[in-house]
């Protein structure tokens, strides 16, 4: 034995006192003899007959060496669990073949019949007589075993749980990559398997957080406390749906504090948020008609009247009140109440802007919130929109009926300051409407009411005036820098037996509003055209006529073909005819602006650009847009011989339109020395005071006959 330990590769004993030399067999003897297992040299033969074996045998397999020498008693085969017999061996078998060491493990069974887990370790070698033997060093490992065995089942069982989790369970670096998922995250996610995700999922500022500030508010919270919990946030699917999640989440540091990596856990909260979401909604909004509820109003009342106060603007408040709805709903039942309601919810929701609020008070309470108009007019025509909405015919139960509403209104500031002082306020309105008799709108105060009952009578008193044509033209003549006269520009004038006279800046805008600007340009153009056409019968004497056109006209294509239908039916050469716009025209569609331009410009007319100066005043427009002629306007003008700022400007008009070839008049000439400055720098036409006032048709036609056109 102490030979074969001798000859082993590697070993050498230290001579420490050259006088006293060390014997080394008796050294390994005593390592065999006292070593946690057995040393044994063995046959090759089928039961591994033993030829030596250490003291270790007793302990480890409760037999003593002897009974195991020649195979006296039993065979080292026979101590090898039946099972693993054949493995052994070919795996011995294999070792020697190779010419190489052997380690394997395997079972044993004892003298009492314990299970052992066993390394042997060795190689066969060449004894002394020349014959292949076997020799090695066999310990009981099953310790070692357990222990490693419990480990894997504790890993299986850690396993299992990461694997069937329902919750989503991830690590992964700071900069986003993920160095574990499991398949509940995964699913999440939107990825068949977690090694899709790992694989796919970076950048997770960008990819996985709808808000891309998320994932930094994650490190920030990291940072700070090491850890996040119950962190909300919307994240993106692999299929581009998005669904709320909530983490939580810890660092995972080493023994010296460094980073790992962060773990944690993930739940799909979707559902609840929805549900969440849901009540909100309920707690905002009115079930049956879907607008908001008193709730959301006071908070949005509370809003614009913030806004109304930075921003200078009127804030209308009005409470409305369905006339009829009590007895439909005695009459009809709850169903047909109901439907009335929606219905009436669906008109005022369509009759408004998208800034405006309406709410339902209750009942058939409604309420609106008119934001930033900054004239009393515009909320009129606003409410007589809604009036005249609610008021048509709805069918309930087959049946058409007739529904009216009071409507109550209270204007921030002048009614009241806070939203509950207006809302109170917007109340004693409604009631004051329907004492009046219903389906009619009431202000809060008296001034405001006598406004509004003014502008009323003033629309009803048009619409009969047009029907009844008692517009009339008043023409101011136009002439060129000799003073012939060359044109006249037709002007609206509407006397009223019960108002007088009611000057164009007040029946314009209520005429625009109302829809009247329609029929009131026809009824003036009709006018115009017809007596223009009369002058210009006079021959070798071609006067034109200017007339002018509302914007409002401007938002149909209709307009082109409404003007040569009226030129036509006058008889009138279209070259005789120009059309005054001004220049909101183009703050509008500039598409559908040039349109209609060409299409009027193709009729054979000229176009004029009116009150110039005095709006945006872009030279892109006269550039862009097929103007003939350039109006400047009259506050230009104004002054113009004494200031030299007003000077300038208009000496910049003058020649700016005269390098683009356009006609240049100026309005409101009232004496000579406007005449002469304007005519020394170049201007074409002139119209104001100093020539003549706007005078009636039968004037200027005796005017042009007796003057012979030169004023
Ligand atoms: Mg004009």
């Amino acid at each position: 034995m102490s030979e074969i330990l001798v000859n082993t590769p590697g070993m050498f004993f230290a001579n420490a006192n050259a006088t006293l030399p060390i014997d080394p067999s008796r050294v390994l003897d005593t390592l065999v003899t006292n070593l946690d297992g057995m040393a044994y040299r063995c046959r090759l033969d089928a039961q591994w007959t033993m030829l030596f074996v250490s003291r270790g045998c007793l302990e480890l397999t409760g037999y003593a060496p002897a009974t195991l020498i020649d195979n006296q008693q039993l065979s080292w085969d026979e101590i090898t669990h039946p099972d693993d017999r054949v493995r052994v061996r070919s795996m011995i078998a294999e070792a020697i073949n190779a010419n190489r060491r052997f380690a394997v493990e395997y079972r044993i069974l004892t003298a009492v019949h314990e299970e052992k887990w066993v390394l042997e370790r060795g190689m066969a070698v060449t004894d002394e007589q020349g014959e292949q033997v076997l020799e090695g060093f066999i310990e009981d490992i099953s310790e070692r075993r357990q222990a490693l065995e419990a480990v894997a089942q504790a890993e299986l069982r850690y396993r299992h749980i990461f694997e069937h989790a329902s919750e989503g369970i991830f690590q992964t670096t700071q900069d986003g990559h993920y160095l574990a998922a499991n398949q509940a995250l995964a699913s999440m996610y939107g990825y068949e398997t977690p090694a899709e995700l790992i694989a796919d999922l970076a950048e997770l500022d960008r990819r996985l957080y709808v808000d891309p500030a998320q994932r930094e508010k994650f490190r920030r919270l990291m940072a700070m406390q090491g850890k996040v919990v119950n962190f909300e946030s919307e994240i993106n699917r692999r299929d581009g749906s998005t669904i709320w999640i909530s983490e939580n989440a810890h660092s995972v540091l080493g023994l010296q504090g460094e980073f790992i990596c962060y773990e944690g856990t993930v739940q799909d909260i979707t559902e609840r948020k929805s549900y969440q979401a849901q009540l909100e909604h309920q707690a905002n909004y009115d079930l049956l008609t879907g607008l908001p509820n008193r709730n959301l109003l006071n908070d949005r009342l509370e809003q614009a009247i913030f806004q109304a106060a930075r921003r200078s603007y009127f804030l209308a408040l009005v409470f409305i009140d369905l006339d009829n709805f009590k007895f439909i709903n005695d009459s009809l039942g709850h169903d047909a109440g109901d439907a009335l309601l929606i219905e009436v919810a669906r008109r005022l929701r369509r009759g408004l802007r998208t800034a405006d609020t309406v709410a339902r008070q209750g009942g058939d309470e409604f309420v609106l919130v008119l934001n930033d108009h900054y004239q009393v007019a515009s909320i009129i025509s606003l409410l007589e929109r809604v009036l005249e909405e609610v008021g048509r015919p709805i069918t309930l139960m087959g049946r058409d009926w007739q529904v009216g509403a009071s409507l109550g209104v209270a204007l921030y500031p002048t009614d009241g300051e806070d939203s509950q002082t207006l809302l109170k306020h917007a109340d004693v309105a409604m009631y004051a409407a329907k004492a009046r008799g219903r389906n009619n709108f009431q202000f809060f105060t008296q001034e405001m009411n006598r406004i509004s009952d003014e502008r009323l009578q003033l629309e009803a008193a048009m619409r009969l005036a047009i029907e009844r044509e008692e517009f009339s033209v008043a023409f101011q003549p136009k002439v060129d820098h000799q003073r012939r006269i060359i044109g006249a520009e037709a002007l609206a004038r509407w006397h009223t037996a019960d108002f007088g006279m009611v000057p164009p800046d007040r029946f314009i805008p209520i005429a625009e509003e109302t829809g009247l600007i329609l029929p009131l340009t026809e009824l003036i153009l009709r006018k115009a055209f017809a007596a223009a056409s009369r002058w210009s019968q006079a021959p070798g004497q071609a006067f034109s006529v200017a007339v002018n056109l509302s914007p409002k006209l401007f938002l149909d294509y209709k307009l082109v073909g409404f003007i040569a239908e009226l030129i036509r039916e006058a008889g009138l050469p279209p070259d005789r005819v120009e059309l005054e716009i001004t220049e909101s025209i183009f703050l509008g569609d500039s598409g559908r602006t040039l349109d209609i331009l060409n299409g009027l410009k193709r009729l054979g007319v000229s176009l004029v650009m009116d009150d110039f100066g005095t709006g945006y005043s872009s030279l892109s427009y006269i550039r862009r847009f097929p103007l003939d002629v350039i109006k400047i306007d009259k506050s230009l003008v104004t002054g113009i011989e004494l200031e030299e700022d007003g000077a300038m400007i208009a000496r910049a008009i003058i020649s700016m339109c005269q390098s683009l070839r356009k006609t240049v008049v100026a309005e409101g000439v009232e004496n000579q020395a406007q005449f002469d400055f304007l005519h020394y720098q170049g201007c074409d036409e002139f119209q104001g005071y100093l020539i003549a006032k706007p005078m009636p048709e039968q004037v200027f036609a005796d005017l042009l006959a007796d003057s012979g056109g030169q004023m």
